[in-house]
């Protein structure tokens, strides 16, 4: 199947530039027709530390203004979070594995390479700052949690088996019914095939 004319028809219905690329006017104008009861991550008026916007540009670029945004609502909210967390590649996930299991370190993670949101551009991690020292151990953390949650990005801190407060990830819609294990295989699938995440 041709996707171009369905991409720019789309494009078409919802006012944008019928270039055939959707990106990331073309995502929030769906956003805004088919999410009609959330607020649309506003543009951030707090300016964006310089380490967390390059690790922000390691993210899909529809992933990016919500993590500008969660900067901004919780900065109005009086609380400093920087983004500290991106994209992994397979390695380095692998190696943040090894980590407690035979290499120096703690364990900090569950997920071998593949197997976490990290490896597709849709999660980040953040940290509370206080005074410029980073704090790894908040409530303001949980605060942070309900300002992601309110901007449609699901959060760490709700799971079940390992909370992980610090940690954000933007669900692709066509994962929306799916368990995190079958939305993560359909991810591996579309990043050996070369699909975008979000088509
Ligand atoms: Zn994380």
């Amino acid at each position: 199947m041709d996707l171009d004319p369905i991409i720019r028809a789309v494009q078409t219905a919802v006012g944008v530039d019928s270039d055939g690329r959707p990106g990331t006017d073309t995502w929030t104008a769906i956003y805004k027709k088919v999410v009609p009861n959330k607020a649309l991550p506003a543009e951030s008026t707090a300016a964006v530390d310089d380490r967390s916007e390059r690790v922000i540009a390691t993210l899909l670029p529809e992933v990016q203004p919500y993590a500008r945004a969660l900067i901004g609502k919780a900065s109005a909210a009086g609380i400093i979070i920087k983004v500290i967390s991106g994209l992994r590649t397979y390695d380095e996930q692998n190696d943040l594995y090894a980590q407690g299991r035979g290499k120096p370190g703690r364990i900090v993670t569950n997920a071998r390479g593949g197997y976490s949101n990290h490896n597709f551009g849709i999660a980040f991690d953040i940290g509370v700052f206080e005074s410029g020292k980073y704090l790894d151990e908040s409530p303001k953390y949980k605060a942070v949690g309900a300002l992601g949650t309110d901007l449609g990005l699901e959060w760490g801190g709700n799971w079940k088996t390992i909370q992980d407060e610090p940690h954000f990830q933007l669900r692709p819609r066509w994962a929306a019914d799916l368990s995190e294990r079958d939305m993560l295989a359909e991810l591996r699938s579309r990043k050996d095939s070369g699909k975008a995440v979000y088509a």
